[in-house]
């Protein structure tokens, strides 16, 4: 008997475990977990503070939150609300890694003034000392002519300082030093052009954002400026997107992406090497209108196999992206220790693409100060940033008053 309520017993604990484990399979729908999310199937894909949506469409995160903060919270998504009695499913993420805040813009030139000084020493020390005699006879005025031109002034720029500098000696007599020095330092400064537009267009225009493509030959700095000129940018609490669109240097997207990663800047790229630059460009103007972001910039290709090849394909990324918007602001990017081989690159880029400003790079190194008048007559177009170091936060916009004060240090 004993043994036959054991065996009852048995019975009735199985049927009830079985019946409790049919009613919690039945009431989860049968799911294990929320299935996964589909990558968008096209060619480019947007990386970084981004999600995707199901269906093919990259959508960016824009909120200003969550790339201004030094430590963002980690961007897990935030579950369903809990349907009564079922478990939420809290899918796993990575924990976002901590971003970058950087310096604000302001006042970086200022910061790096003793790369800009040490790097023009010889233009100033020049200058000074060709000056510091007791007469300004013939002499004095072919030295200053001939420091002028060896920091890469140019032969116009050159005359009008030193012809300046004489009709003010024949008109005011002759100067002491600190005369002198103070009528050299307007001279240089009207030369560097106080008063041209340097500002960027970082704004949104109306109700699209801003489009900036960056151009120069590799090697000049053009990914790492681009990178740059994000967290410039950033500082300002712009939203921004990247589009890597140097689809001929295998390693130029991955790069961009990590300059963009660290302040939590979204990536437009294409995993193919060699895709067409054009279209990772189209698709970056287009995420950047569908995220509402305030800039998209561009990186674009510095090499091809000829340089007309390249031309024409800069001249072909630019009329693509103009079928999706106008672009804003085309930067040049020149490394400023290339002097006249710099300048024969810049005349040939302007004629393929319309440039609105250019970005000096290396400004701390051999460089010798005197292209940025150089490049600004050449091309008609203002030097609107600066690079002085390869630090994350070593571009500044370039303040025309700054660099003579530099220069004349
Ligand atoms: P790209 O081929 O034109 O895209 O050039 P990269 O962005 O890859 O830069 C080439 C090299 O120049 C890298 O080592 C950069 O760190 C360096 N570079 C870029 N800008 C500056 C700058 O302003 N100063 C110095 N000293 N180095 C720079």
């Amino acid at each position: 008997m004993d043994a036959l309520w054991e065996i009852l017993v048995i019975i009735t604990v199985v049927v009830l475990a079985g019946l409790g484990l049919l009613v919690g399979y039945l009431r989860t729908g049968g799911r294990k977990s929320a299935p996964p999310v589909a990558p968008p199937a096209r060619e480019t894909k947007t990386r970084g503070a981004n999600t995707y949506k199901p269906g093919g469409t990259a959508t960016i995160d824009t909120s200003k939150g969550a790339t201004q903060a030094p430590a963002p919270p980690a961007q897990a998504p935030v579950p369903e609300p809990a349907v009564e009695d079922e478990p939420a499913v809290v899918e796993e993420t990575a924990p976002a890694p901590s971003l970058e805040r950087p310096e604000s813009a302001r006042g970086r030139m200022t910061r790096l003034r003793s790369r800009l000084a040490s790097s023009n020493n010889a233009l100033g020390k020049g200058l000074l000392t060709a000056l510091s005699g007791d007469k300004l006879d013939e002499g004095v005025w072919e030295d200053v002519e001939d420091t002028l031109l060896g920091a890469d002034l140019g032969v116009e720029a050159t005359t009008e300082i030193v012809d300046g500098l004489k009709r003010r000696v024949q008109v005011e007599g002759t100067p002491d030093t600190e005369q002198l020095e103070s009528w050299l330092h307007e001279e240089l400064l009207a030369q560097v052009g106080p008063d041209m537009d340097r500002r960027i267009a970082g704004s949104r225009v109306g109700d699209r954002p801003a489009v900036i493509m960056v151009v120069g030959v590799n090697g000049t700095g053009k990914t790492t400026t681009v990178g740059k000129l994000a967290r410039v940018l950033v500082a300002e609490d712009k939203d921004v997107l990247l589009g890597a669109a140097d689809t001929f240097r295998a390693a130029a997207a991955d790069q961009l992406e990590t300059w963009g990663a660290r302040v939590g800047v979204p990536t437009v790229r294409s995993d193919k090497e060699g895709a067409d630059p054009a279209a990772v460009a189209f698709d970056a103007v287009k995420a950047g209108q569908e995220g509402e972001v305030d800039v998209v910039l561009v990186d674009t290709a510095g090499r091809l196999h000829n340089k007309v090849g390249l031309m024409d394909e800069l001249a072909k990324v630019k009329r693509v992206i103009e079928k999706q918007s106008p672009i804003d602001e085309c930067l040049l990017v020149l490394d400023a220790t290339t002097g006249q081989n710099g300048m024969r690159q810049a005349e040939i880029f302007a004629d393929a693409v319309n440039i609105t400003g250019v970005v000096l790079t290396k400004l701390d190194g051999t460089a010798k100060g005197g292209i940025v008048v150089l490049v600004q007559r050449e091309l008609g177009v203002p030097v609107k940033l600066v690079g002085l170091g390869e630090g994350a936060d070593d571009l500044a916009p370039f303040d025309p008053k700054a660099f003579v004060d530099a220069v004349l240090d």
